[in-house]
């Protein structure tokens, strides 16, 4: 036994109690306490919830602090739990820290058998609705509690049964079955569970709720939601709470009904109340998107009372929380009662204009706005968007659920929808409602397009979050799972066929349409000035082209902090050349290859540079192993063979002989770790003289033309200073050799990558060779961590089974590789006071390791061009998180 409490009333929590009671929960108590229309209700805490998990039975004493809450309960409401004459029905809800949309259990109108059936029919008058409550809770108790046992008593089993009486009676819609029919649906619902369960369906409303508790404890670990925590990076040691909340009935007839609201629109932003409704209906109904809803105006219309009072509500919850409200509520015989609260889960688009708005309303401090939105919903603002229909009709409309544009192959459903993303091709996922086990389906699509279901639908909410272009409720869909092929407009599109949709317009296209990146938006720009105000830590692009660097500087780059050279060996016209130089037998033919070359990446560097007119940019001479320009030698060993075996071309066999053999001196059992990078340079060190030759160059032929260039030559791979030495000795000549060639002098510096440990450990001595480091991260984690980049097949699965965290290729490994890093710094600062520190591994434009670089004092982060703004958000939220002055955003 322990003295721990595990079960909290309503009125005895609040809203920063959201580690214990969950979100829901915590919400829940905080509603209650400012006096809003909550039913009553208690939590069981995420603690029990972890102890659960641990024995694999409920903790000793917490059945009975359930049934003490539950008599404070029957208390409040005057009515008893299992009562025949008056009883108490209640709602058993899963509810974690950070909110999971969908993700676990819940189970409705729990405590109904048959002789409470009877007694709500007596109290309400109604029979209708007497049934309609009981048909549900045997479905969603069967689907929820035991089909874990009982494949056969998920919910798609009762709802044949559902979908076959209805045609029977020639009733379309659920609504339309009246109460003697909805009694013949409960005969054949009790009598499919006897013949799966081979026992009566479940009638002590004690063993109901044990069981509830219990399933809602476990659906913590369902597949979904490790899915879901996996790739929301949420622990899965934090347990769901558990509300348990009396009743309030959706269904009760036409002055009833339930409905989801946010408090400003989450795809755009825009400032007013935006949601969906069902009269004569339960909440299931608007989330699963088993029926397509009303919107919020039509409330307003059908009871303006009702929605008057509500949107009071909504706004009195907007300015507590001083956060956007996506609030549940039920409308029981005309009384207005809210379910649930949290904060509204929202595209980047609307996140940046809700934080602009909400400053600008005096609702929060910019520091505020900034830790809000979380850095990776900026990537959204860059979706793509159709560039053009060219005078196409669309072929189908629905509700614009997810913003963006998006060509794909449509895939019927979520397992031929990874498989197809996995072989590498587009997909739009095309159902007739999501459910919550399409997330992986959804997450390998480019697009979403559902039959039914509303804006509010999980798979809307979800989609949207992810920013994959959705559009919902397209009821001109019809969708044919046999003959893998979907009809809308006339037109019959099969699996495979490429459609596009216009996530922003609701718009179907059976065409494969172009996409173009979206233009920033005014408050975007708002935004990312605040970012830059508090930001400390500079940003730059990796870019190794003109166009890049120009995309760049509109997102925001202050320099380029990697320009891969090797990049600009590639294309048809240079491979042959670059060939030539590899295989050159001796240093005049090399030389001469050299020559041809020159010009080219000349071209190259002066396009870089005047696209950065005057930032830094650093340039990097040759890294990879040569034999990545020439073919690959399993390939050629097929060829030669080949040949040899048909008596082929003598002449070709030849050249593909000598080929071979070459490829067979340069190979390496272990490339990455072999002739690279300043090696390289070392030991063939025409390329490199070529490349500094062509970049000192470049940068005189635009000072001749009065343009500024800033050049830094970063040279790769150093894990000695003596190599560094050595390099810059060889390279100085070179660039005065080229300036006095040129007549005019320009600025330049050398420094190195930080991408092998032992660099890192010596930075005292390298620190003092080098005007700046950057962290070359892929190769520094490969290196020190001892991962492959190119064959980390296990690291998803170390995900999955928990065994790392976090992709130390995605994020910095704080402790190791971080650690490192971290030395490398203070090392490097203490001998070179004035060094530049950057990092350009993938980490560089990825929150948490931008964040690290702040802590670590680095100069700048560099990163992909549209990972730009993430990393400058980042780096504001670093700033301002180290102040401590601004409050944190739940999930
Ligand atoms: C690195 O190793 O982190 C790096 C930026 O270089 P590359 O990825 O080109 O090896
Ligand atoms: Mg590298």
């Amino acid at each position: 036994m322990t003295d721990k409490k595990r079960v909290y009333l309503f009125r005895e929590g609040n809203a920063a109690m959201r580690d214990l009671l969950g979100g829901k929960g915590a919400n829940l108590c905080e509603m209650t306490n400012i006096g809003l229309p909550v039913p009553p209700g208690f939590v069981i805490t995420t603690e029990a919830c972890n102890e659960y998990t641990k024995l694999g039975r409920l903790p000793d004493g917490l059945w009975e602090d359930v049934l003490a809450a539950l008599a404070d309960l029957e208390r409040d409401m005057g009515k008893k739990f299992g009562d025949p004459s008056n009883p108490l029905l209640v709602s058993v809800r899963s509810g974690a820290k950070f909110s999971m949309p969908g993700m676990m259990d819940t189970v409705l109108n729990l405590g109904l058998n048959d002789e409470t059936l009877h007694a709500l029919i007596k109290l309400t008058g109604n029979e209708r609705f007497g049934y309609d409550a009981y048909r549900r809770f045997v479905m969603m108790f069967s689907d929820i509690v035991l089909s874990g046992d009982y494949p056969r008593l998920k919910k798609e089993h009762f709802e044949k049964i559902f979908t076959a009486l209805k045609q029977k009676l020639g009733a379309k819609v659920d609504t339309g079955v009246d109460a003697e029919g909805l009694k013949t649906l409960l005969g054949q619902f009790k009598a499919y569970f006897k013949e799966v369960a081979g026992r009566d369906f479940p009638t002590d409303p004690m063993e109901q709720l044990r069981l509830a508790i219990i399933a809602v404890f476990k659906s913590w670990n369902n597949e979904r939601a490790i899915t879901y925590r996996n790739k929301e990076r949420i622990p899965h040691d934090l347990g769901t709470a558990v509300s348990i909340q009396t009743m309030v009935f959706g269904n009760m007839g036409d002055d009833s009904g339930t409905g989801v609201a946010f408090t400003r629109d989450p795809a755009t932003g825009d400032n007013k109340l935006f949601g969906e409704f069902l009269k004569n209906a339960q909440g299931e109904d608007v989330v699963a998107g088993v029926r397509t809803p009303e919107s919020i105006e039509e409330l307003e219309r059908e009871f303006p009372a009702i929605h008057g009072r509500f949107a009071e509500i909504a706004d009195k919850l907007e300015k507590h929380y001083r956060e956007v409200q996506d609030i549940e509520f039920t409308i029981e015989n005309g009384r207005l009662f809210i379910l649930q609260c949290r904060a509204g889960k929202r595209t980047g688009v609307a996140a940046v204009k809700i934080a602009v708005d909400m400053v600008n309303e005096g609702l929060l401090t910019k520091e505020e706005a900034l830790i809000r939105v979380p850095p990776e919903a900026l990537e959204q603002l860059l979706n793509p968007r159709i560039k053009s229909t060219g005078g196409l009709k669309p072929i189908a409309k629905g509700l614009n659920a997810g913003p963006g544009g998006a060509s794909g192959h449509v895939a019927l459903d979520s397992k031929t929808a990874i498989k197809m993303a996995e072989a590498g091709q587009k997909v739009i996922l095309v159902r007739e409602e999501t459910n919550p086990d399409d997330l992986g389906g959804m997450l390998a699509s480019v697009g979403v397009l559902t039959q039914r279901g509303g804006r509010t639908s999980h798979a809307a909410l979800v989609a949207r979050q992810y920013g994959i272009p959705t559009i919902c409720a397209c009821s001109a869909l019809r969708i044919d799972e046999h003959a893998r092929q979907v009809k809308a407009g006339g037109v019959v599109v099969k699996e495979g066929d490429v459609i596009t949709i216009d996530g922003t317009l609701g718009e179907v296209y059976n065409a494969a349409l172009e996409t173009e990146p979206a233009t920033v938006t005014g408050d975007f720009g708002t935004f990312m000035a605040w970012a830059d105000e508090y930001r400390r830590l500079g940003v730059r692009a990796n870019a190794d082209t003109a166009e890049q660097a120009e995309e760049a500087v509109k997102l925001g780059a202050e320099g380029i902090g990697l320009a891969r050279t090797e990049h600009m060996f590639l294309g048809s016209e240079r491979v042959p050349l670059v060939r030539d130089m590899i295989l050159a037998e001796d240093e005049p033919t090399r030389e001469a290859a050299l020559a041809k070359l020159l010009p080219l990446q000349r071209a190259d560097f002066v396009g870089i540079l005047k696209a950065m007119g005057g930032r830094p940019v650093t340039i990097r001479l040759i890294d990879p192993p040569l034999h990545e320009f020439l073919p690959p030698l399993d390939e050629l060993l097929v060829e030669v063979t080949e040949l040899r075996c048909r008596n082929g071309d003598p002449a070709a066999l030849k050249e593909k002989e000598a080929l071979l053999k070459k490829v067979q001196e340069m190979h390496e059992v272990n490339p990455m770790l072999g002739l690279r990078g300043c090696r390289l340079s070392i030991y063939f060190p025409g390329i490199v003289n070529m490349q500094v030759a062509a970049m000192i160059g470049a940068a005189c032929e635009l000072k001749k033309a009065g343009i500024d260039a800033h050049l830094e030559i970063m040279i790769p791979l150093i894990g000695a200073v003596s190599e560094l030495t050595y390099l810059k000795a060889q390279l100085d000549e070179v660039a005065r050799k080229t300036m006095a060639e040129e007549g005019v002098e320009v600025d330049y510096a050398f420094g190195t990558m930080i991408e092998i440990p032992r660099a890192a450990l010596t930075a005292d001595e390298i620190a003092k060779e080098a005007a700046f480091f950057s962290f070359g991260t892929n190769d520094l984690t490969q290196m020190g961590y001892g991962i492959s980049r190119d064959d980390a097949r296990f690291l998803p699965v170390y995900i999955e089974k928990g065994i790392f965290k976090a992709d130390p290729t995605e994020t910095i490994d704080v402790k190791g590789i971080g650690r490192m890093m971290k030395i490398c710094v203070d090392d490097a600062k203490a001998v070179n006071p004035n060094i530049k520190l950057g990092i350009c591994g993938e980490h560089g434009g990825e929150p948490e390791s931008v964040k690290f670089c702040h802590k670590i004092g680095l100069t700048y982060v560099s990163c992909s061009p549209r990972r730009l703004p993430v990393a400058r958000l980042a780096a504001a939220q670093a700033a301002i998180e180290e102040k401590g002055t601004a409050v944190q955003r739940d999930k």
